[in-house]
């Protein structure tokens, strides 16, 4: 008999203390309404500090079809759902956060296009009138300006929240990078597509784990690592601005040799150093997101570390 899981749900919950008994009981009932498919959790404690674990613990000895990977410490959301998926075992992997702001009643559809033939089932979120105005402005602009310019582009307004077939999974397992972003990761693999929509309900409760600055550098580190193109821009921005400089030089020559030496400029000089040195300066920025981009990656550091595993058994993947 085999004891694969038709779904696997991987679940990284980084202090989710309030809504854990929530997000149990609510995927139950919907899980009811498919008692066809088997499945696993597979949850991820991402070194919380609050009572998850314990609680966590609790739900794994009445089930034992509810997993449980615990982190050393916070190695935040990406490397927690990479663990997931490398220890789920599923025909199928649903990727949901534990605030039930993924709405579970959206899994009967995913399972129904899976059915259908689709190997990647995402959730879109068609409007997110919960989320603040801020949050609405800046995700939209990060989609835009990440779509521009990565080599593979996302879908606005997809969230992890998705279903993916094993072969996806497997192919995901399959990259090595250290610093994960997995929105890009998941576009990047490809296959077989399709999108359903949502509305995104507000958290179930707690409080949200992102605040600005880390969304900032969370969404630098998504285009540092999607596309080169920040690093390539600057040959063509040079050349345009060498090829106006060599005319202006041109200009200037022209006009002390026809007109003689003119002392004032002390305005356009000061313009041109201040312009140029800022211009060096961004550049430079630029080459040390990359740089550190690969400093990370050749120490070849683990993703993350785990302190303790409950009900995964060594023929399991971890
Ligand atoms: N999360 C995590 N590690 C972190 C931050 C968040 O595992 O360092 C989990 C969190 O417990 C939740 C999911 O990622 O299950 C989404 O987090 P949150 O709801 O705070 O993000 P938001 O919905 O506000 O973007
Ligand atoms: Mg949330």
């Amino acid at each position: 008999m085999n004891n694969i899981p038709d779904i696997s749900f991987v679940v990284p919950m980084y202090n989710e203390e309030d809504v854990i008994a929530t997000f149990f009981s609510t995927m139950d009932k919907t899980l009811k309404k498919i008692p066809q498919y088997t499945y696993e959790f597979i949850c991820v404690n991402d070194g919380s500090k609050d009572k998850t674990l314990p609680i966590l613990k609790e739900y794994a000895t009445k089930d034992r079809r509810i997993k449980i990977i615990s982190f050393s410490r916070n190695f935040y959301k990406e490397q927690a759902l990479f663990a997931g998926l490398e220890a789920s075992s599923g025909r199928c992997v649903i990727p949901m956060d534990a605030d039930l702001q993924d709405p579970p009643a959206l899994i009967l559809k995913f399972i129904k296009k899976w059915q259908e033939g689709y190997e990647v089932v995402y959730g879109v979120r068609t409007e997110r009138t919960k989320d603040t105005l801020i949050k609405r402005i800046t995700a939209n602009l990060f989609y835009k300006i990440f779509n521009f310019i990565a080599d593979r582009p996302i879908p606005a307004n997809t969230g992890d929240y998705r279903l993916m077939d094993r072969k996806v999974v497997d192919a995901i397992l399959q990259i090595k990078e250290n610093k994960l972003f997995m929105k890009g990761i998941f576009s990047w693999v490809g296959f077989k597509s399709c999108g359903v929509e949502y509305q995104r309900p507000k958290r179930a409760a707690g409080k949200t784990k992102f605040n600005y600055w880390k969304l900032w550098n969370f969404a630098l580190d998504g285009i540092t690592a999607s596309t080169t193109l920040p690093l390539r821009i600057w040959t063509y921005i040079g050349s345009f601005i060498a090829a106006i400089s060599g005319l202006y030089a041109l200009y200037i020559i022209g006009r002390t040799l026809f007109m003689g030496v003119s002392v004032p400029g002390y305005a356009s000089l000061l313009v041109c150093i201040l312009f140029f040195g800022s211009v060096q300066l961004i550049v430079l920025g630029i080459f040390g997101e990359y740089i550190g981009r690969i400093f990370m990656e050749v120490k070849r550091r683990p993703r993350y570390i785990i302190d303790e595993k409950i009900n995964l058994i060594e023929h399991d993947k971890i």
